[in-house]
């Protein structure tokens, strides 16, 4: 095969909590993660030379595409260099991406990507991997990586690495706000470390899986949490307001996402195209009237299996 095309889905976080700290002061984590219809599009080729060459597609609609590096610092390129090391290959690879997924944001952009390579360079050079592989090699590249390999609704423990399969989501689209300051989790996971854990709201993460496994949305929307999110609001209080623009515009529920600062809202079944766009523009307006710079999303939650029969 000369060319292999991949679409690299998003994230959310249904549920985020932080259950310890690793004596290397990696955060334990439970979350509950979400694969989103919201994705980035990777092609490969072979190509001439011993080079990984990463090239920015001008379908791309990412606003700061200038902030994406394509050099060795991006997943994708790592990715590529690793399967090449790994397995011996020696023709080079020219890849492009076309980026829709807004970054760091918590939606596992660079992750996804990354994952996405891991496969695309499996498909491209006939590689024979297991997927056992391909998740060792994703997770000495990041802790999202082997969640981002399959997707779908998994609860991921330890670092990330640690994925249970869950009961798939209920169908329900997403109304997603990246506002235009970025949130670093190195200061996030810091403040978090600061705070009395006497004082800390957990969310509940089993009852989320229960609800999942019921298939009863509303009991999933109801345990909709994430731990850090007061720690991320302390530091942006836009975050909370922005929740309250969502409900305001009619979703029935809305979080932060990750570290943030991406929150997004649920929108309600029975929605068609035109009225979700409606509450698009609605949320834009408001953001604006307010002087909150951000970008407003629509998606939904996508099920791999569900596509791939
Ligand atoms: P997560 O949800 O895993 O925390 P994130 O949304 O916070 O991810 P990313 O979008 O992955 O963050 O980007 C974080 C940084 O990673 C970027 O600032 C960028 O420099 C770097 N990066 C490396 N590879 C990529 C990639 N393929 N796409 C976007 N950013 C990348």
């Amino acid at each position: 095969m000369d060319t292999v095309t991949r679409n690299a889905y998003a994230k959310v976080n249904l549920g985020l909590d932080i259950v310890g700290i690793r004596e290397d002061g990696y955060h334990l984590v439970k979350m509950v993660m979400q694969t989103v219809e919201l994705h980035d599009v990777l092609s490969f080729k072979k190509a001439e030379g011993r080079e990984v060459v990463l090239r920015i597609s001008d379908k791309s609609t990412l606003p700061d595409l200038a902030d994406v590096p394509t050099d060795g610092r991006n997943l994708i390129v790592k990715a590529a260099e690793r399967m090449r090391q790994r397995y011996g290959i020696t023709e080079g690879v020219e890849i492009t991406l076309e980026k829709h997924i807004p970054m760091a944001a918590g939606m596992a952009g660079g992750s996804t990507d990354c994952a996405a390579a891991l496969r695309g360079m499996t498909e491209l050079f006939g590689l024979p991997c297991t997927e056992e592989e391909l998740a060792e090699t994703g997770v000495a590249l990041g802790a999202d990586v082997p969640y981002c390999l399959t997707g779908g609704t998994a609860l991921s423990q330890g670092i990330g690495e640690v994925l249970t399969e869950l009961s798939p989501m209920p169908g329900c689209g997403m109304i997603v706000v990246k506002p235009g300051f970025g949130a670093s989790t190195k200061e996030v996971y810091g403040a978090y470390d600061s705070l009395d854990p006497a004082g800390i709201d957990h969310p509940d993460i089993d009852g989320m899986v229960n609800a999942l496994e019921k298939g009863d949305l509303s009991g999933v929307l109801q345990r909709l949490g994430n731990v850090l999110e007061d720690v991320t609001a302390a530091l942006h209080p836009e975050i909370h307001r922005i929740e309250e623009i969502l409900i305001e515009c009619g979703a029935a529920a809305a979080i932060m996402t990750g570290s943030g600062p991406t929150v997004f809202g649920i929108i309600p079944e029975g929605q068609d195209a035109a009225a979700k766009d409606e509450m698009k523009r609605r949320t834009e307006e408001i953001l604006r009237e307010e002087g909150i710079p951000a970008a407003v999303y629509v998606t939904r939650v996508y099920d791999p299996q569900e596509v791939s029969g």
